[in-house]
This record gives structure tokens, sequence and C-alpha cells, in this order.
């Protein structure tokens, strides 16, 4: 069976994670600071924040924002509940904006037509890989005073062009921080893992103090007013005194906020710094199977392929050689094939070919639906999207021999009476 997605482990990979296991740390290590700088590095942002996972990266960014009781989110229709739940996590209300039928991403058209006046953040959502207009997403959402995080847990190395200059997803200008997952099926793993990137110093330091405790070592915090005398800082903040915390020491600790234990492990970064060194060939070899599958498919009628992104409009042209590619998503039209798509999901799984469907539009989960009243049409594009969508088997491993059988497998499965396989 071909599973939809899957991590691509080698040897290199097992030694690092060996050698680590072999060390003096396995967590809070020096494997952490080095995977958080060569990420930064390949991005080209100021700084990393690695973290346990994808989810724990939103909710760190949601916290550092500042974003509370009483704020709405806005993020993509067409997205995994992580996405969503980060405002929840920190009380706010997540909510919705519908997709282009195109690029199934958020656009500055449907983030306004969702907007709201207590909206304080927006989360585009980079789906399978393809970045969001964040240039115009930024201008809306900076001039109505909202933070910009990009989740681009599928995006890891896509790139874009903006007035003549290419931008690279996780440091360019349009985003306040942009998270990263590494879970198994994303593009690079760490098992479990993610990462914030930012180019703004406060919002990293608050990043770091979320993901552990929103504890402070030493005598003086970055993250609060300061003085040279803690006493003043405390008086500052109009706190009583506390004689006892006078003594101060290299064992001291302090904490303002309530913050997590969302650390990743030195293991983890081991095998993560690893998976960089090769995010470069993996995002070539997806390429290539994407370029494969969408010549393959392109005469089945029913059958519509990823939206190749120079047909963006002129103002934001992508190249599609830059999109690092996380999934493969077909249209089909499955009440004109005559074939629901469970039945065209067991004919495939039969022929060994393993598929997935991202993603049910988040707001039709029931817990959405009870508390903001969403009917079937609030996103009706994720809607019409999802009642097509089909993920393909696409990472870097796949033979040449197993892209031949999916692609034999499809054509079999769905075609309509007339064409030929
Ligand atoms: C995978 C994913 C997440 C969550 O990442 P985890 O590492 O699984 O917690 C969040 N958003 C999107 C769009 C994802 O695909």
């Amino acid at each position: 069976m071909i599973p939809y997605g899957k991590q691509t482990i080698e040897e290199d990979d097992i030694a690092a994670v060996v050698e680590v296991l072999k060390g003096d740390w396995l967590t809070c290590g020096p494997a952490v600071e080095r995977f958080e700088q060569a990420l930064a590095n390949y991005c080209g942002a100021k700084h990393a924040i690695a973290v346990a996972n994808g989810t724990a990266a939103l909710h760190v960014a949601m916290l550092a924002a500042g974003i509370k009781a009483g704020d709405r989110v806005l993020t993509s229709a067409n997205t995994f509940l992580a996405s969503a739940n980060c405002a929840e996590f920190v009380g706010a209300t997540a909510d919705f904006a519908d997709i282009d039928p195109r690029t199934y991403n958020v656009t500055t058209e449907t983030l306004e037509a969702a907007w709201k006046p207590d909206v304080k953040a927006v989360i585009p959502v980079d789906f399978a890989g393809q970045p969001c207009d964040m240039p115009a997403i930024a201008g809306l959402a900076r001039s109505r005073g909202a933070a910009i995080i990009e989740d681009a847990s599928h995006a890891i190395g896509s790139q874009f062009q903006h007035d003549g200059r290419w931008y690279k997803v996780g440091s360019h200008p349009w985003a306040d921080m942009t998270t990263f997952s590494f879970h198994p099926v994303k593009t690079i793993t760490t098992g479990e893992g993610g990462a914030i990137l930012t180019n703004d110093d406060r919002l990293a330091e608050r990043c770091r103090l979320f993901r552990s405790h929103g504890m402070v070592r030493g005598e003086t915090t970055d993250c609060r007013p300061q003085t040279a005398d803690h006493k003043l800082q405390d008086e500052a903040l109009g706190l009583s005194s506390c004689s006892l915390l006078d003594e101060r020491g290299p064992w001291f600790y302090e904490m303002h906020e309530v913050g997590f234990n969302y650390r990743i492990t030195d293991i983890q970064c081991a095998l993560g710094l690893a998976q960089l060194n090769k995010l470069d060939r993996f995002i070539q070899r997806r390429a290539e199977i994407v370029a494969q599958y969408n010549a393959a498919f392109a005469d089945l009628s029913f059958v519509f392929c990823p939206h190749l992104p120079a047909l963006h409009p002129s103002s934001f042209t992508l190249h599609s050689s830059l999109i690092a590619w996380h999934l493969y998503v077909l249209q089909i039209d499955f009440a004109i094939l005559g074939k629901p798509r469970a039945q065209v999901i067991t004919e495939l799984r039969e022929l060994g070919v393993g598929t997935q469907v991202h993603y049910i539009p988040v707001h039709l989960q029931p817990y959405y639906r009870e508390r903001q009243a969403c009917t079937d049409s609030k996103c009706p594009n994720a809607e019409k999207y999802y009642a097509k969508c089909l993920s393909l088997p696409l990472y870097p491993a796949m033979t040449a021999g197993e892209i031949q059988i999916i692609i034999e497998s499809v054509r079999a499965v769905v075609k309509c009476p007339k064409e030929k396989m």
C-alpha cells in the first residue's frame, strides 16, 4: 500500500539521532540551538524558535501576539483544525474566511468579507505549499490593526515574487510570525515538532517565554519594563514588595506569564538538522512528481489538477518551481463521474494506492457549528472544494514504479467511460 504521505529517513538521519543519544544533552542542549539557527538561516529569518509540534507553534504565536478572550481570529476554512483551535486555546474566537477556488487559499477579498471589528489576528494558511498573497493580506490586516501569523505548516521552502523580488516563506516582511510543523507527513520531519519564525526581537523573546513556563532566568527580564533595580521593576508592575525575593543569584527564575512546556528535544532537533540539509532535494523531487501527475491527468474530463501558479494575476506572479509542494490534491467531480468519493478511495486502495481528504471545512465541525451557528453556506468555495478534493500520494521516497502505479490506478478508477486508460 502506497500511503498518501510518508517521511524520508536516510542513514545520516539515523546517525545524527544516535550521536545525540550518546551525548550529554537529550533536551535543552546544543542541538536545539543549532537547529533553530539552521532553520533561521535557511529561511532568511532573524529568529527561529523550535517547539514540540506545529500546534504548539500556533498556540505560542497567539500568546506572543497577545491574542486573548474577546478577540476574534480569522483563518482559512480549508485547513487542519489546529489553525483555528489555537485561537480557542487563548480564549479568543476562531472565525473563518473562504478560499479562492483556484489556489484554495484565503484572499484579501474573502478575509474582508469575513472581517468583524474584533478581529485581532489573521492566520493565512499556505495550503498544499502554495503561499497566500501575503503582501496584499498584510496590507489589509495591518490597516485594521490585526497581527499576521502565517501557518506555513505545508510551505517550508516555498518562495514568491513581489515587485520583481523573491521572498521566502518564514522571513518576508508580510507576516509577524510564521509557523511550521515537522510532523512525519510534512516536508521535513523531527517526528513531532514545530517552529515559529520571526524577524521581530520582542516577539521572539515572548515565544521563548511561552515555550517554557513563562519563566525567565537571571536577575532581569527582557519581557517587562526594565530598571536596574528589581524593586523598582516590581513597583512599576504594581507588585507589593517581597523581601524573600530580594536575594538574587544564578539560581534565580521568575514568572510573569503562564507558559507551557512546549520544548523540543535535542534528539528531534538532530533529526531536523539532518533533514534540513535535504530540504532542497525533497522540494525538487516533490515538484517533479507534481509535474508528472499534472501531465498524466491533464486529459481526464472530471478531474481538475492543482492550479498552476503562472496563472496568478500579474500583481502576484509565482513560478511553479518555487512552490514546495506538500500535497497533491485533485478535484474530481464525483457526481458526474457517477461514483461517490468513498468508492473511488476503496477502488484505489484495492489497487494499492492510499489517498486522503484535505480538509473538511473547519467551520462545519460540530464544535464550531455549535458555537457560531455556522451554516452550510458560510464558506461556499471551501465547501464546494471539499466535495471534490482527493489527495494523492506525494513524498520524495516514492519510486518511479510507484508513481506509475498511482497514475495508472487513478486513470483506471477516475475515467469517463469514453476515455482510454
Ligand atoms: C500539520 C498542520 C498543523 C499542526 O501541526 P502538528 O505538528 O501536527 O501539531 C497545523 N496547521 C496545518 C495547516 C497543518 O497541516
